[in-house]
């Protein structure tokens, strides 16, 4: 195999290169039918059921692996191929638009900390049960509260959340060291 085969073969399913964002109804023309390919993830072998240059049609959109994406023929139905085997004549589908994704960030300003205020347990699981915000993690770092394990209540401009000892102490520190 030369060096552009491999390069094909390694670097396809990481860069999601643009033979990956085919889709179901896509026409693509196979380019390779090396048995080294085809065997990479499993696949079936190109050269028992293609022919280079012909042109074949995507019964399902790509499926993504690690390494690799397999493609499913109309033509040849039940079986699977490395996508690294072809090249896009049509892409199929709908027409993929640039997209911007934003997260957005909320800050909390804490006014108050009580510290080791309330005990978890299955009372206060009860209590807060039917509760849209249920406190049953630490509002800070995620922590999953385990019974018995004392919990700390800190006011925000936000409403009131609960937060582990740990996190309780460090923001009395923070409020106190003010
Ligand atoms: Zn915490």
């Amino acid at each position: 195999m030369d060096v552009n085969a491999l390069d094909a073969l390694f670097f396809h399913g990481v860069d999601k290169s643009p033979i990956l964002t085919v889709k179901k109804g896509a026409k693509i023309r196979c380019v390779s039918v090396d048995e080294f390919q085809s065997r990479w993830g499993n696949n079936d072998s190109a050269k028992d059921y293609l022919t280079i240059g012909e042109i074949y049609t995507l019964a399902k959109d790509p499926e993504i692996h690690g390494w690799h994406a397999k493609f499913y023929l109309e033509e040849v139905p039940g079986k699977r191929f490395n996508s690294v085997q072809f090249e896009i004549v049509a892409r199929g589908g709908l027409v993929i638009n640039p997209v911007i994704t934003k997260t957005r960030t909320t800050t909390y300003r804490i006014s108050h900390v009580y510290l080791d205020m309330m005990v978890f347990n299955e009372n206060f699981r009860r209590i807060r049960a039917d509760h849209k915000y249920q406190g049953f993690e630490c509002f800070s770092c995620g922590k999953h509260f385990q019974d018995d394990e004392k919990i700390s209540v800190i006011f925000t401009d936000k409403g009131n959340k609960t937060v582990c000892h740990e996190c309780g102490a460090k923001f009395k520190e923070e409020l106190g060291a003010r």
